[in-house]
């Protein structure tokens, strides 16, 4: 039996990475005041299809959907955004305290064409806020981003910044965008022809190479925002630029999802070759409103997990896990009962030790700590228990220590510890 394309298992000799990024995120979340949220990974296909939108890749081509058995149709989260608006609408937690900042980490799912760095089940850390327009939000949330990824030791990355407007000069900007395209139907894919009538902002993230080309020199968001969008924007720029945060304003960022407004961000890397997003967000402050809650503004990201973890290994930026503290050679089965409750009592009080139970000679023994790279080795033998004392050797200094078994486990607890 074999895992299915585009899915695999993290083994536990690649989890340190994974680990160290989760300790590190979710403690700069929680010092921001962001709170953990858990959501379903399954939810109605109808919440995707209506935030994400119609005419999205994701929606059109990319979500595991499924009939469920009463009829109505169930899809695999392909992202986290609508589940949290989803929450938070069906909680109601606007009326209590509309102001909400919320992280989560999880799998998400996407039928995408599985290659380095993209995968069908994938792992994102998902912050999102909602509650405030303040573009210092905006601002805040790049410089969180920053301020992980320097953390965790990322070198090589840029963070592209644009502004998608409002629904204020969302027409202004499709008029030029349509007229634009007026003169390069022939040369766009079937997709992007379909798209024109339905969703022509779409267009600008097609990845097929004719409709890139097609697409130099097509007017951007940015130049047609509205007095309002333009002050927003320009806060969030002046702010990261005080923060000396490193940013550039690519015109050309639109992102995958139908839902944003305003500011959008991607951090990209160049150690990924075509997978070159480890981050995107931006704010989408009508979805709240368009899912059934009233108007709220909001905004939020997603790291990609994976790739993030990619990246660290290309850097070789390591985490090792903790050494193992005590191994307890144990010859003979009285050995090995004793050994069995001491190992359970040093473990008890945070001291990392193993016994192996096999019947095994001391020879192998003593490889087997040295293959687990014991710090200590505790030697009890039928002859040391007899004797009431037992063998501590140091495996670094390789000094060597007799304890007695009356007071071995305070002995123990107070050599290991120091
Ligand atoms: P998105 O939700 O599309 O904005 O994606 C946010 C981030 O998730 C991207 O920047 C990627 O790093 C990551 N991501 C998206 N799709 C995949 C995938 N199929 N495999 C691995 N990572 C992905």
């Amino acid at each position: 039996m074999q895992t299915i394309r585009g899915f695999r298992d993290i083994l536990p000799e690649h989890i340190s990475l994974w680990q160290k990024v989760e300790r590190e995120a979710f403690a700069l979340f929680e010092s921001f005041g962001f709170k953990e949220i858990r959501i379903p990974v399954l939810e109605k296909t109808d919440l995707f299809a209506r935030s994400i939108g119609e005419t999205t890749d994701i929606v059109e081509k990319e979500m595991y959907t499924f009939a469920d058995r009463k009829g109505g149709h169930l899809t695999l989260r392909p992202e986290a955004t609508a589940s949290i608006c989803r929450s938070y609408i069906q909680h109601k937690m606007y009326a209590t305290d509309p102001l909400r900042k919320f992280y989560m980490t999880g799998p998400m799912f996407r039928r995408e064409r599985p290659q380095k760095g993209r995968y069908r089940q994938f792992y994102q850390i998902d912050a999102e806020v909602f509650g405030v327009e303040s573009a210092y939000i905006d601002a805040e949330l790049i410089f969180l981003l920053n301020e992980l990824f320097k953390r965790l030791g990322l070198t090589g990355l840029t963070a592209h910044v644009n502004s998608l407007g409002c629904p204020e000069c969302r027409p202004s900007f499709q008029r030029a965008l349509l007229d634009f395209l007026g003169e390069k139907k022939e040369a766009l894919c079937e997709n992007c022809t379909r798209r024109i009538q339905k969703n022509p902002l779409r267009i600008l993230d097609c990845k097929v190479e004719t409709c890139q080309r097609a697409l130099q020199g097509a007017p951007a968001t940015i130049d047609h925002l509205c007095p309002a969008c333009d002050d927003h924007f320009a806060i969030v720029r002046t702010t990261l630029k005080k923060q000396g945060v490193e940013f550039m304003v690519d015109k050309s960022l639109v992102r995958g999802l139908d839902y944003y407004t305003r500011t959008a961000w991607e951090i990209k890397t160049t150690t990924l070759g075509a997978q070159s997003a480890v981050a995107g967000g931006g704010r989408y402050d009508g979805l709240v409103k368009e899912l059934g809650g009233p108007a709220t503004p909001a905004i939020g990201f997603a790291i990609g997990f994976d790739r993030l973890v990619e990246v660290m290994e290309q850097l070789e930026i390591a985490s090792p896990p903790p050494p193992l503290d005590l191994f307890i050679i144990a010859l003979g089965d009285a050995a090995r009962e004793q050994a069995y409750h001491w190992s359970c009592q040093l473990n008890q009080r945070g001291i990392r030790t193993e016994v192996d139970f096999r019947e095994k000679s001391l020879k192998s023994l003593m490889k087997r700590a040295d293959k687990l790279n014991a710090a200590h080795v505790l030697i009890a033998g039928e002859n040391e228990l007899k004797k009431n004392q037992l063998i501590l050797r140091n495996m670094e200094t390789k000094n060597q220590t007799s304890l007695s078994i009356d007071t071995l486990v305070p002995e123990l607890l107070k050599i290991l510890k120091s």
